[in-house]
């Protein structure tokens, strides 16, 4: 369970990104954060795994309080998959998805690069489990396919068996055939895992498809709370009333953002403003 009681965050500029959020996700809840670019998606979810330090309240996960004494500690139960996927584009397919337990692994071994048989075998296995070939394994990271590079993150993230894995925008540079079979993906290896999902989208259509639960977020607020069947359209309307998407889109790496991206968020603006 992550509790988070009261969490606000403003920034040294004086800029609130969340304001006393209160919030409860059980565990095992694939939990879907959607709101216009600047809501605080990204802060909220970074506030679980210490990337960003709450100015107010405190956060709990399953019982223990995040602090900078125990933050080291409760990282390693938190896996991140990102955006622009964060892999070492130089090293193998299998060396990236092994850097998920390097903080079980010591200083020497992993400057050596020697993983445990077990660890490796882990990392077969999961490779395996996200759709990737024997042949893969020992190709560059830059050698894959955006999707590809996306699955080998997704390894990478459970490597460590997370009690929760934070998925901050998974599918933004990816085609919607891809980003449905990386959210199925996701979401299956967490359901076998028991694992809590907390995942910001812009996909309207993949949020009601994928989530248990949706929190909708505007300017570092709760603003929606529910199941998808009752995000209701007139919901969307006011989640996203008045927001800037050419800011999103500028905000993106316009080179990692597929068009068919652009093309949803187009879609989504139209639908918004119809
Ligand atoms: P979202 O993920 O919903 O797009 P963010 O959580 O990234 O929103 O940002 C929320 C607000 O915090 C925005 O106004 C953003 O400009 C601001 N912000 C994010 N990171 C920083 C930072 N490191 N320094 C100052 N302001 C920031």
């Amino acid at each position: 369970m992550i509790q988070f009681n009261n969490v606000g965050k403003t920034w040294d500029d004086g800029s609130c990104a969340l304001k006393s959020i209160s919030l409860s996700v059980p565990k095992g809840q694939f939990c879907v954060v959607l709101g216009p670019s600047g809501a605080g998606k990204s802060t909220l979810l970074r506030t679980i795994n210490g990337l960003c330090i709450p100015s107010i309240g405190h956060i709990m996960i399953d019982g223990d309080t995040l602090s900078q004494k125990n933050q080291q500690r409760l990282r390693q139960r938190v896996a991140m998959v990102h955006q622009h996927f964060n892999l070492s584009l130089r090293l193998s397919v299998s060396a990236n998805v092994l850097t998920g337990v390097l903080a079980q692994t010591s200083l020497w071994r992993s400057l050596l690069g020697w993983f445990s048989p077990s660890h490796r075998q882990k990392a077969c296995l999961l490779l395996e489990k996200v759709g990737l070939k024997p042949r893969h394994l020992q190709r560059r990271a830059s050698e894959l396919s955006g999707g590809q590079q996306q699955r080998v993150g997704i390894a990478r993230a459970f490597m460590s068996d997370p009690e929760i894995v934070l998925a901050d925008e998974p599918v933004a540079s990816l085609d919607p055939k891809i980003s449905r079979d990386i959210l199925q993906l996701i979401k299956d290896t967490a359901s076998e895992r028991n694992t809590t999902v907390l995942c910001s989208l812009h996909q309207i259509d993949l949020a009601r498809e994928f989530a248990d639960r949706l929190i909708g977020m505007r300017d570092g607020v709760i603003v929606f709370d529910g199941t998808p069947a009752e995000f209701t359209d007139e919901m969307l309307q006011k989640l996203y009333a008045g927001a800037h998407w050419d800011d999103e889109a500028t905000s993106n790496n316009q080179n990692d953002l597929e068009e068919s991206t652009r093309n949803n968020i187009t879609h989504l603006a139209q639908q918004v403003a119809a």
